[in-house]
């Protein structure tokens, strides 16, 4: 029976959860609201399942991959899609495509406070929700079971998630022996995700210190801000503001699942049938298409099934080929490496709560000020250093 001795060994996929026919796993939450199965012995009766179904490791499956995938660069041909998606709107066709044949789409959105679940979505407005990175590890539920219920029923799926979510998926699929013909999967070049009770805590923080409700929240509001900056947005009831703190917290590592510091995905042999990403370095591959920051994707496609769905959007799409050697971008390559002081805040806010534990760890309050207006000093200072030697 699986049994988590170091919490980096575990993704929190789910797929033990799902294969378990004895009912005997639960998911529970730990001090940030990540959630690792824990197995009642006394409904276990040791079938090993949980443990052969588990594919976070080296030696993950990926039976049908390409020797070496396909890369292209892109976005959607409707400048009103690539606007309402976090990169180039590839999401978007793709899952259109699907729902145009009776499909269903699962992938990431909100419960109605704002926490990050997967969801099921039947037409394009239940879809609509599920665009745009959502930086939250999100709780897949019982989704799996869902999924395959719905290939059982010869209905078209397409499953988007992190490249964790994803191979637990296939290879919850796989030890069921479903025939996934009908089933396309989506990963995500990731980076990590933070932290759900950090999420959580956060919304009700910018709700107290503004004396209002959060209506809607926005990860990058590209429309704003543009594709490349990185900020996020709250709508309140009469008001509308951006704020870095979360995102701030996020690019430290210090609020990331243990597991995504030694990923076993951050590589090209991908869990996906196509990888979705933000095309970073685009200008070296094709200097025009971006050149209104509105979003621009990276696509790459890791199977036959990915090749033959790019071809059935290629007129919604406009692409280019691209060297692969030039998208390498850092999560292509090896995992994000945590902040030294990740056990400590965790331990921090166990004991302290929200605002203490961010505020010891300089992420909010007048520490993290002073750390903010130093870095601007020595940005300013580098620049102008900079400057003088060009001279
Ligand atoms: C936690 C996280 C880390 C990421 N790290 C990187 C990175 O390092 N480099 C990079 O290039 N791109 C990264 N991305 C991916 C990128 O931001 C875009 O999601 C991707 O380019 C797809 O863009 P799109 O316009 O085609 O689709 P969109 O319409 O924006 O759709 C986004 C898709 O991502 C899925 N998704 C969103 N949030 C989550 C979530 N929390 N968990 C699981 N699935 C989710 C949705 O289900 C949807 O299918 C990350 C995304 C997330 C959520
Ligand atoms: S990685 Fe997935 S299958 Fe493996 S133990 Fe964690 S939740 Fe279970
Ligand atoms: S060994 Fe079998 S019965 Fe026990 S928890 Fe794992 S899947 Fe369930
Ligand atoms: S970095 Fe790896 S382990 Fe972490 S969420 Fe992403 S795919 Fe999963």
């Amino acid at each position: 029976m699986i049994t988590i001795n170091d919490k980096r060994d575990c993704s929190g996929c789910t797929a033990c959860y799902a294969i378990c026919g004895r009912h005997a796993i639960e998911m529970r939450e730990d001090p940030l609201g990540f959630k690792y199965p824990v197995v009642n012995t006394e409904k276990c009766v040791e079938c090993g399942l949980c443990d052969k179904v588990c594919a976070f490791n080296d030696i993950y499956s990926t039976p049908d991959n390409l020797d070496r995938p396909i890369a292209l660069g892109g976005r959607h041909k409707d400048i009103e899609e690539v606007d309402k998606s976090r990169s180039g709107g590839i999401f978007a066709a793709l899952s259109d495509a699907v729902l145009s044949e009776g499909g269903v789409i699962y992938g990431a959105g909100y419960d109605s406070s704002f926490r990050v679940i997967h969801k099921r979505a039947t037409d394009p407005s239940e879809r609509d929700e599920l665009r745009g990175s959502k930086y939250v590890q999100s709780d897949i539920g019982n989704i799996f079971l869902q999924v395959e219920s719905d290939i059982k029923a010869n209905r078209k799926v397409l499953f988007s998630g992190t490249p964790c979510q994803t191979a637990g998926l296939s290879s919850f699929l796989r030890l069921r022996k479903v025939n996934c013909d009908r089933l396309l999967i989506c990963d995500i070049v990731c980076h990590g995700v933070p932290s759900p009770y950090i999420w959580r805590d956060y919304l009700k923080y910018i709700q107290k210190k503004e004396r209002q409700k959060i209506i809607d929240v926005n990860f990058r509001d590209k429309l704003r801000f543009g594709w490349s900056a990185h900020k996020e947005s709250f709508k309140l009831e009469n008001k509308y503001i951006s704020t870095c703190t979360y995102t701030n917290a996020y690019f430290q590592h210090i609020m990331i699942r243990r597991s995504c510091e030694v990923c076993h995905y951050t590589n090209l042999r991908r869990t996906g049938d196509i990888t979705l990403a933000d095309f970073w370095g685009w200008e070296k591959s094709n200097p025009d298409m971006n050149k209104d920051d509105k979003g621009i994707s990276l696509i790459l496609v890791n199977t036959n099934k990915g090749a033959r769905h790019i071809e059935q959007i290629k007129n919604k799409i406009l692409s280019f080929p691209v060297n692969i050697e030039q998208a390498l971008q850092p999560n292509l390559q090896s995992p994000s490496s945590v902040h030294p002081g990740r056990e400590q805040f965790e331990k921090d806010y166990e004991r302290f709560g929200f605002e203490k534990s961010m505020s010891r760890h300089a992420l909010i309050g007048w520490k993290h000020d002073v750390v903010r207006i130093m870095d601007r000093i020595k940005r300013k200072v580098h620049n102008v250093a900079r400057k003088f030697r060009k001279l």
